[in-house]
């Protein structure tokens, strides 16, 4: 490689880095006005028992409404919210709201039904976490077993000894907790038998082609028989096919999110589509 190339190929790389850097603080100055201006929206996913065909419970999915940039993905603002600690005061609010929310549906006369929410590593940094999620439980008056926590392998690695010990108090106080995207992590199995966990969701990267591809078939078994032999909860995300869901019940595991059921919704739309009775 001449001087030449990789000066070239320097600039080139300065160029791509201050460009995505500008975007990251375009997008984090609107973060810090996201909420007080009210783009922040969440949607829900039903969670389904394919085998009595019942809606048990929904998670909900955070939706940034940029005033210029239209809807972005959580992909994108979740990080920017976990490193500017932004992540503190929206993961509240989503809390609050999901939680109203499924009071609501309760209402209606949807009186089991449960509500998953996301939480990032970060949130279980703070010293308040579990008590914040109490008072809001309290009051709310919802009894804690409505509310299923969800956190990735990586976010419980990254902090093992706080996390847990937070983790064992959600528990504690009746909440139940799901390892999201499981099997994408870093994390040995291990940890599966000194944590407070209820429930696996197969990570959607797995489902994904579970009927074509051997190797996904393999690891997606093997999860299932992994969660039922340690008693554990199993749930298939990102399921978009009858092949996929009957691959599925035929191996007991029967709790199902995806678009084959239905996309992440307005509660509104949800409630019309689902939880009416006429
Ligand atoms: P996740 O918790 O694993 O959520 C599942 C993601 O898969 C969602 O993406 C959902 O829209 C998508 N999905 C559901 N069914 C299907 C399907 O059949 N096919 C495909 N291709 N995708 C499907 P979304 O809504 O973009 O969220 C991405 C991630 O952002 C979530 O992954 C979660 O980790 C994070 N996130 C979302 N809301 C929150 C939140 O309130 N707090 C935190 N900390 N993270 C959140
Ligand atoms: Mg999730
Ligand atoms: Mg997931
Ligand atoms: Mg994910």
């Amino acid at each position: 490689k001449s001087k030449e190339k990789s000066g070239t190929h320097y600039h080139f790389f300065e160029t791509e880095m201050s460009d995505r850097n500008m975007e990251s603080i375009l997008l984090e100055n609107a973060l810090y006005k996201a909420l007080d201006n009210e783009e922040l929206e969440i949607y829900y996913q039903p969670q389904i028992d394919s085998r009595s065909n019942t809606m048990i419970g929904v998670e909900a999915l955070l939706r940034w409404n940029h005033p210029t940039e239209g809807m972005v993905s959580p992909v994108h603002f979740i990080p920017i919210a976990e490193e500017t600690g932004l992540i503190i005061p929206i993961g509240r609010w989503v809390l609050i709201n999901a939680c109203k929310q499924l009071i609501e549906w309760h209402k209606l006369g949807h009186s089991s039904l449960c509500m998953s929410v996301n939480l990032s590593g970060r949130q279980f940094e703070e010293d308040n976490l579990v008590s914040m999620i109490e008072g809001i439980l309290q009051e709310l008056k919802l009894a804690p077993e409505f509310l299923h926590i969800e956190l990735t392998e990586n976010q419980i690695v990254k902090n093992t000894k706080v996390t847990m010990r937070k983790m064992k108090q959600l528990k504690e106080l009746g909440v139940k907790i799901a390892i999201d995207d499981f099997g994408t992590g870093y994390s040995s199995l291990g940890y599966l038998k000194n944590f407070p966990i209820d429930a696996l969701k197969i990570d959607k990267s797995f489902i994904q082609d579970v009927v074509e591809d051997n190797d996904n078939a393999a690891i997606t078994n093997t999860i299932i028989t992994l969660a039922q032999n340690l008693k554990l909860n199993v749930i298939a995300e990102g399921v978009e096919t009858e092949e996929q869901l009957e691959f599925l019940l035929s191996r007991n595991c029967t709790i199902m999110q995806g678009f084959f059921f239905s996309r992440p919704i307005k509660a509104e739309e949800l409630t019309k589509k689902y939880l009416l009775k006429f």
